[in-house]
């Protein structure tokens, strides 16, 4: 007899971990004891476990998506001191934080000197887009030239590229800093110009345009690789000075108004960095 009753909750089980419902599997009596003391129907059951259900969903797939896309940091906008960097426009940042330029699949260039937060912004950027759903993946310029040397050495050079193709959003950070060589010039070039009006990217570096010729070697590359990147662009230049700079300036000003009782300027050397 209790076998015979048994039977339909087991297959139940093995039905729900099929479909792949952890949350159904798993919440199902529970929720079923609270909806009969509730006397609530049997659609409201249905209702707040499909709920359960989809927000597990959601918050899995936001998780899998912040891992996958390798931030060097957990950096977000609400860590970001906006009144530290005046020449960054707030409003402007947390609309774009609205990942709507990623549906019209347009760039984003942050371009300022070293320690100004831009890959804390385009880290940040790319968490908003994780948690509304959108895959990315965040390099280094660096590492994603190796990255692409390294597949084209092992003959996976099309399989990643197409990986990289599918991505509605790559980062590519510190474009400037260490120049190229002539292959790896050209494959960052075939990255970039796969994505062009397919994918976003955003790419930060501390040169302006103009000095981009000299990471890149050839004239000709960079002015083609400009004119796709640039095409529907938003170019966000951050003027600060370096924000650790600033910030140790600050405590130095604290420590001395302490110890003087008055505040006195401080010259920094570049060890504060
Ligand atoms: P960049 O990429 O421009 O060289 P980073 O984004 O790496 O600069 O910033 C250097 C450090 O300073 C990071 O730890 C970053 O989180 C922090 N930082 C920079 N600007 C700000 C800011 N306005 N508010 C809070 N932290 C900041
Ligand atoms: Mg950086």
């Amino acid at each position: 007899m209790k076998r015979s009753q048994d039977k339909p909750q087991i297959l139940l089980d093995h039905h729900l971990k099929a479909l792949k419902l952890p949350v159904f599997l798993r919440e199902r009596q529970k929720m079923a004891a609270q909806c009969a003391t509730e006397k609530a129907e049997y659609a409201e059951f249905l209702l707040r476990l499909s709920e359960q259900e989809l927000l597990e969903r959601e918050r899995k797939g936001t998780e899998r998506r912040i891992k996958t896309a390798r931030f060097p940091a957990p950096k977000s906008l609400d860590d970001f001191d906006f009144l530290a960097a005046p020449s960054v426009n707030k409003k402007q940042v947390l609309e774009l934080a609205r990942c709507e330029w990623i549906d019209k699949r347009e760039n984003l260039i942050f371009i300022g000197n070293p320690g100004t937060g831009k890959t804390h912004l385009a880290a940040a950027l790319g968490l908003a887009a994780c948690q509304r759903g959108y895959k990315t993946r965040f390099f280094t310029a660096t590492g994603l030239i190796n990255a692409l040397v390294e597949a084209r050495n092992e003959k996976s050079l099309l399989r990643l590229q197409g990986q990289l193709a599918k991505l509605p959003l790559l980062i590519v950070d510190e474009l400037g800093y260490v120049p190229f060589s002539k292959t790896g010039a050209e494959l960052l070039f075939e990255i970039l110009s796969q994505r062009y009006e397919r994918g976003s990217v955003i790419v930060t570096s501390n040169l302006p345009f103009e000095e981009w010729t000299s990471v890149l070697e050839s004239e000709r590359l960079t002015g083609a690789l400009l004119d796709r990147l640039t095409h529907r662009v938003h170019i966000l230049p951050i003027e600060e000075e370096s924000y650790r700079v600033a910030q140790s300036k600050g405590r130095r000003r604290k420590r001395a108004v302490k110890t003087n009782g008055k505040e006195e300027d401080i010259t920094l050397t570049n060890s504060a960095n």
